[in-house]
């Protein structure tokens, strides 16, 4: 069996309301993450205790379920009140290595944060969100994982009839920016203080000795997100909703709702419905995440100055700084992107000239970077033929050679490198798609298949060129819709 604790239900009293989950008429398992089912240490166990373990229909034992409460800032608007209105958090595993991971319920029912809504989740989103988790995990970007979807056997109603579902996550934490918001909101300094206690302690233990501990917590966030969001800027990785209840502390990924991969680069690509003053596109990621880091900073500054006046001073300038933080991380990324081991101080514009030059060559963000590691034996036909125009990236290819050339090595273990971090599959939004209205019909296949290589993304499979492709020409434009 898992082995539980509840460290947050100790250490945090007062920021939760034990619940229960919503006991479903009909459990059964539709996806089930065997190993890390195995990582967390769970045993064998019969498919059908599962489903109802993982949906509520039978208390999982050691678990305590609890709704937790926090604010947050969403598209700009500060509430002060939002928690977890279809979610709850189980407890704490830990691993048998000694690591502590939440164990959290989404869709599980109706809680005293649910305001007008179901609190329930459908099949598909559920789904959606553990298969883009599980890519992101394969992908090597920190996130929350996904270890089961039980369908509930309930209908739901969204716009039309849906299967509902129960997804169980596993992550560093649930503790969001919005927590802080919350605690800082509601109940001023003191719970401030003691949420950054319980958050170093749990994700920077090395920084619990600091002078100022609500200071080294925000250098800590912003480091975390600023590795974090430059990882995603590298995989053209769209999240689609940054509002500060989604934006951890741990510096995991966290909602997979209206987010989406890029097919044709473009800076201002938008994939969510509601967004519709683009404030959560590609290009504003970097942005939007030091707008969030404000208002984190906002709700600890109060805790920061009671230990030190003038660290309000540090604690400015630290997020002044962020961009110069957040694109060193982006730029080590794309020397590895590009096979460049040495670093030289024109790498940043070669980086930032590669994006310019595909501006308006509908370039598959994915597609380029394996064309580029094909192109290194001498031939920019390759690269030629992700482009609108042919000869559009042809000076900066040329640029890029000469820096190859410069920094050493040969071709064929660069190229290895190079499609070590560049992948081939990635959870393409047609066939993602695709895949979760076959499911809601009933049909797994595509779900499983696209699972399988979105699992294994850098290792070419015979057969499976249709995957490293963008919708066809003339496909409906993707779009992903929220509340979902
Ligand atoms: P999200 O957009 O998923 O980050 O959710 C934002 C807020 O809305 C959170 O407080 C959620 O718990 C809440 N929420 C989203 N969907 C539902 C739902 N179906 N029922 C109750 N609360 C919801
Ligand atoms: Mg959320």
């Amino acid at each position: 069996m898992l082995h539980f604790d509840h460290s947050l239900a100790r250490d945090l009293d007062g920021f939760f309301v034990p619940w229960q989950a919503a006991r479903p008429p009909a459990p059964r398992m539709i996806a089930w993450n065997a190993p890390l089912a195995e990582a967390l240490g769970l045993g064998e166990a019969d498919p059908e205790q599962l489903a109802r373990w993982f949906s509520g229909a039978e208390d999982l034992p050691g678990s305590q379920p609890l709704a937790l409460a926090y604010a947050g800032h969403q598209f700009g608007h500060f509430n002060p009140q939002l928690g977890d209105g279809r979610a709850l958090l189980l407890g704490e595993v830990l691993m048998p290595g000694g690591a502590r991971l939440d164990l959290q319920f989404k869709g599980s029912g109706p809680t005293p944060f649910s305001r007008q809504a179901d609190g329930k989740c459908a099949l598909g989103p559920a789904l959606r969100e553990y298969l883009i988790s599980e890519a992101m995990a394969a992908l090597g970007v920190p996130t929350t994982r996904s270890l089961a979807v039980v369908a509930t056997g309930e209908g739901l109603w969204r716009e039309q009839p849906h299967p509902g579902a129960v997804l169980t996550r596993i992550a560093a934490s649930h503790l969001r920016v919005g927590t802080f918001e919350w605690a800082a909101a509601h109940k001023g300094r003191e719970a401030v203080e003691q949420l950054t206690d319980y958050a170093l302690k749990r994700h920077f233990p090395d920084r619990q000795e600091a002078h100022n501990r609500p200071l080294a917590l925000l250098d800590a966030v912003c480091e975390a997100q600023a590795a974090l969001v430059a990882q995603w800027m590298n995989l053209g990785f769209v999240h689609g909703v940054m509002n500060t209840d989604n934006v951890t502390i741990s510096g995991e990924t966290i909602d997979y709702g209206p987010c989406a991969f890029l097919d044709a680069y473009a800076d201002d690509k938008v994939f969510s419905s509601i967004d519709r003053g683009g404030r959560y596109a590609f290009g504003q990621q970097p942005l939007v995440c030091r707008w969030n880091l404000y208002r984190l900073a906002s709700a600890l500054i109060e805790a920061i100055v009671a230990v030190d006046e003038a660290d309000n001073e540090v604690a400015r300038q630290m997020l002044e700084a962020f961009p110069e933080r957040f694109e060193a991380h982006w730029l080590m990324g794309l020397r590895a992107k590009l096979g460049l081991r040495s670093s030289e101080p024109e790498d940043m514009s070669l980086g930032r000239g590669l994006f310019t030059a595909l501006d308006g060559q509908q370039a598959d963000f994915t597609r380029l970077f394996r064309a580029l590691s094909a192109s290194l034996g001498g031939d920019y036909g390759v690269v030629a033929a992700e482009l609108t125009e042919r000869e559009a990236l042809w000076p900066w290819w040329n640029a890029w050679r000469n820096r190859v050339e410069r920094d050493g090595g040969d071709p064929a273990s660069r190229a290895a490198a190079m499609d070590a971090v560049n992948p081939l599959y990635i959870p393409r939004n047609h066939l993602t798609d695709a895949a979760l209205s076959a499911a809601e019909q009933g049909d797994m296949a595509p779900f499983e298949r696209l699972l399988d290589l979105a699992s294994h993304p850098f290792t070419p499979r015979e057969g499976m060129e249709a995957y490293e492709r963008g919708a066809p020409d003339g496909s409906p434009a993707h779009v992903t819709y929220c509340g979902t």
